[in-house]
């Protein structure tokens, strides 16, 4: 939403008006068609829409851009009356200036900064408020640190009130190492769990090697029987070629000397 146009003071430019509330511009936004928008007026409108609301152009969020310099400029000098203008203020500003005339103008409502006050004032008055608030504290002026109610000056026993702080500080160290006692339980019992775990997991690869050795030692000794086999086969055989050598030697032998026969027959 813009700035209430009856608050400025002289006329303004129609382009410094927003296009859907038609007040004065803040913080301003343009689109490609060159209207210009409040930020959050144009952000709402085109949560439904996606059109410029003034010439129903295509329009999206991301084509949105900030205002020409010479807008900002002739925005930025716009003078206007103060917000609290009712209460009294009779200031005007530019608009430039106005959020820190505002954040500190003395017609401007503020709460008492000291706690469990709840009084709400002007700002130009607080300075005297402080003075006589009831819940003003102040430290101790016996010296025992402690900041204490105005009111209570009177009554204030420093001895109970830091006895009072000390019971404080203990059952809150209690609580404290309470609980990293228990996280420290939690954190060793996951731990555990995890160990347990692991350790099941390497005595399952444990058996499933064994299992393996135990196949390949199998093996190992059906080869080296089959290897024993062979050498005792080859034995034989070598021994039945030298059988068969010496038979083949002697027929040839008789052969020769059958020959040998023959030709001296013949010869006779
Ligand atoms: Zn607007
Ligand atoms: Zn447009
Ligand atoms: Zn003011
Ligand atoms: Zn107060
Ligand atoms: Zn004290």
């Amino acid at each position: 939403m813009g700035y209430d146009v009856d608050r400025f003071v002289g006329s303004i430019n129609e382009g410094l008006l927003c296009c859907i509330c038609r007040d004065v511009l803040e913080d301003p936004l343009q689109a490609p068609c060159e209207h210009a928008y409040c930020a959050t007026c144009i952000h709402g409108w085109l949560v439904h829409e996606e059109i410029c609301p003034e010439d129903r152009q295509p329009l999206t969020q991301d084509q949105l851009r900030p205002i020409f310099r010479y807008m900002r400029n002739d925005l930025n000098q716009l003078r206007l009356r103060c917000v609290n203008r009712d209460a009294g203020c009779e200031e005007q500003v530019s608009l430039e200036n106005l959020s820190r005339h505002e954040a500190g103008c003395g017609y401007g409502k503020v709460h008492c900064p000291n706690a469990h006050c709840r009084v709400e004032l002007e700002r130009r008055g607080l300075e005297s408020h402080l003075l006589v608030c009831e819940h003003r504290t102040r430290v101790c002026p016996l010296g025992c640190g402690l900041t204490v109610l105005n009111s209570e000056v009177d009554s204030h026993n420093c001895v109970a009130e830091l006895r009072t702080e000390l019971e404080l500080l203990r059952s809150e160290m209690i609580g404290r190492s309470e609980d990293q006692k228990h996280e420290m339980k939690l954190r060793l019992d996951s731990q555990r769990t995890h160990m347990v775990h692991k350790i099941s997991e390497m005595q399952q690869q444990m058996d499933e090697l064994k299992r393996q050795v135990e196949h390949l030692q199998h093996d190992v000794r059906l080869l080296s029987a089959l290897e024993r086999k062979r050498g005792q086969d080859m034995e034989r055989l070598e021994l039945e070629k030298k059988e068969l050598l010496e038979v083949l030697k002697a027929l040839k032998e008789e052969h020769e000397l059958a020959k040998a026969n023959t030709c001296r027959i013949t010869a006779l």
